[in-house]
């Protein structure tokens, strides 16, 4: 769960206010901005020395947007419905953090109220992907920005976070379906970015340090999914059989 959780509902995403981020852009000038968009030419000693700052933060400054196209998926097998601005933050990785984590969830709830919840933006909190009980994928937060998803400022600036919809408790939530479609995904995620397909990387939100959430929860078969995301990882592009038939996976 990305943070209201039954399993210990924290009010706070705890490093990863977004008031945090806007303390950071405050900063950075229109002056800066400009010279780090290219006018180099113009810029003295010290424009020069805030260029990594400004290349870092310039999708921050107001008015400023990285091009991005509406609607457009990490993961083709996925369906886009956006969160709120307000459950993540926008990046770029990997070139402003890389991305060697995926962070495994579970929504302690059902599907639609996951979506609903990662659109509120009272919520403060949010994940990359949603996976349902039947196969479906949503991706609600790109995977070049930053989701408040671990309770973890560091560890959410490096991970891909998957939902996964059910509670901990119930070992039937867990079904098939979900598994493969969450193992497809993943395998996605660590061929993208070049992360290791091992228990190292590809943790459950219990095990990000400091964090007070116990999902995805005594029932999550580690083995069987580990084996299915190697399985994946290995096997050749195909068209995912079910929920997303336009899906490459
Ligand atoms: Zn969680």
């Amino acid at each position: 769960m990305g943070n209201n959780g039954s399993s210990g509902a924290s009010r706070r995403p705890s490093g990863s206010s977004s008031s945090s981020s806007r303390k950071k852009s405050g900063g950075v000038s229109r002056r800066a901005l400009l010279i780090g968009g290219g006018a180099v030419a113009a810029a003295g000693t010290a424009a020069v020395l805030a260029r990594d700052t400004v290349k870092r933060l310039w999708w921050q400054v107001p008015g400023v947007e990285k091009p991005r196209k509406p609607g457009e998926l990490d993961y083709p097998g996925a369906t886009w419905v956006p969160a709120s601005e307000a459950n993540w933050r926008r990046a770029d990785r990997p070139d402003d953090f890389p991305v060697d984590r995926v962070i495994i969830h579970v929504t302690q709830g059902s599907f639609a109220s996951a979506v609903k919840v990662f659109q509120d933006p009272a919520h403060q909190a949010a994940t990359h992907y949603i996976v349902g009980q039947d196969g479906r994928v949503v991706q609600m937060i790109r995977e070049l920005d930053v989701a408040y998803q671990a309770g973890n400022r560091s560890y959410n600036e490096r991970a891909v976070g998957i939902e996964h919809e059910g509670f901990v408790d119930r070992p039937k939530d867990l079904t098939k379906e979900m598994y493969a479609a969450s193992a497809r995904l993943t395998a996605s995620i660590c061929a993208r970015h070049g992360i290791p397909v091992d228990r190292e990387h590809i943790i459950g939100h219990v095990e990000v340090p400091g964090t007070d959430h116990t999902d995805p929860g005594p029932h999550w078969d580690w083995d069987r999914y580990m084996e299915l995301v190697r399985r994946a990882a290995t096997a050749p592009a195909t068209a995912s059989p079910s929920a997303s038939p336009s899906a490459k996976a």
